[in-house]
């Protein structure tokens, strides 16, 4: 079969590799649609960052020498179901797949947190294939059936979805609330969709570049602000109330500036959820917090937040079709996939890759 094969910074090589064989406990899954992510990006650009390099990966036992099948945000059809699965899968289902790899042995895992584990890896990312294959070997664990009436191309989508799903349930938000919205990228993009679907009374977003406020515009966000322009703790308050705020705040710029401004646009007893992933430790000014008894809290991946995401796929809810920006095959890989979200990433929500070819499903 044909996979996407990750080797170091700006070396991935469509290569031919052997399908998978189905093994016990596992199915074989025929990638539909793989979404590209930031991360992927960032070990194109400059990695490996996350994928091990020349110590293995303590779960899977894989690093870069063997080659890394790249790909995590991923839906695909049943081909062949293995024994001893759990569950009625079978052949034909509709399915995707949950990325996080853990060790299940560790303090996080055993205390129901394996998103948070020690030995914490990815499909597509820590070894054992990815998304951007034609087939993956999923162990029956990681599926969840893709409900009738949305599209695999949609379905690849839950992941990133997944992830903003859990953020909003960490925030403590409640429906009516409030929220800001800082950075406005394909993270900031889904929060804005599940804040909605959930209820917000107002989705606020800081964003400093144009053309994602209107991606962030059309994920339904009330009221935009450019930070080089607008004053946003300002902009905030008077859009709740002079001396208010905003209930919850997301910072999802991975940048000083947006976490600051997020801290201050928070009212009395207000939080703010982290879901960036920051490469220098930000500054933070405490007495923000202290006198105003604000809290601030992170968020990784995701953890039983599947059945959510696909209630919200399944029922309408949250209509994922307006972030695909762009579908490729699997050739294209690197010039119409990589590349073109290097050098045009602001236009970019989500770009699909089609392995198999077929992009009639
Ligand atoms: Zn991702
Ligand atoms: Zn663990």
């Amino acid at each position: 079969m044909k996979a996407a094969i990750y080797r170091g910074a700006k070396d991935i090589r469509i290569e031919d590799v052997d399908k998978p064989t189905i093994q016990p406990g596992h199915c074989l899954v025929k990638v539909a649609y793989c979404g590209i992510c930031g991360t992927d990006l960032h070990e194109y650009e400059s990695g490996p960052i996350l994928v091990p390099g020349k110590t293995p990966h303590p779960v899977t036992g894989c690093s870069l020498a063997d080659g890394i099948c790249l790909g995590h945000e991923f839906s695909g059809t049943i081909e062949e179901v293995g024994d001893n699965v759990a569950g009625d899968w079978k052949r034909g289902d509709r399915v995707v797949i949950e990325a996080v790899i853990s060790c299940k042995e560790c303090y996080a895992c055993r205390s129901g947190c394996s998103n948070a584990c020690a030995k914490l890896g990815f499909v597509g990312i820590s070894g054992l294939g990815g998304g951007l294959a034609e087939y993956f070997l999923s162990p029956a664990e990681y599926l969840h059936r893709v409900p009738e009436g949305v599209s695999l191309r949609q379905a690849a989508m839950s992941e990133p979805l997944a992830v903003a799903v859990h953020a909003v349930r960490r925030s403590g938000f409640q429906k009516g609330q409030s929220a800001l919205v800082l950075g406005a990228g394909p993270i900031g993009c889904f929060l804005t969709k599940v804040l909605i679907a959930q209820g917000a009374s107002k989705v606020i977003i800081s964003e400093p570049s144009s053309t994602r406020r209107s991606k962030a515009a059309l994920a339904g966000a009330h009221h935009l602000f450019s930070p080089l322009e607008d004053d946003i703790p300002a902009r905030v308050r008077e859009l709740t109330g002079s001396d208010e705020g905003v209930d919850v705040a997301f910072e999802a710029a991975g940048n000083e500036r947006a976490l600051d401004a997020g801290i201050r646009s928070l009212k009395v007893r207000g939080t703010l959820l982290n879901v960036s992933v920051w490469s220098t430790p930000p500054k933070v000014d405490m007495n923000e917090l202290v006198f105003k008894e604000r809290s601030i809290l992170g968020a990784s991946c995701y953890k039983d937040d599947h059945p959510t995401v696909m209630h919200a796929l399944g029922s309408g809810l949250i209509r994922l079709d307006d972030f695909i920006s762009a579908v490729i095959p699997l050739e294209d890989l690197v010039d119409k996939g990589f590349r073109e979200l290097l050098e045009n990433n602001e236009n970019h929500v989500k770009i699909l890759v089609c392995p198999s070819g077929d992009m009639s499903l």
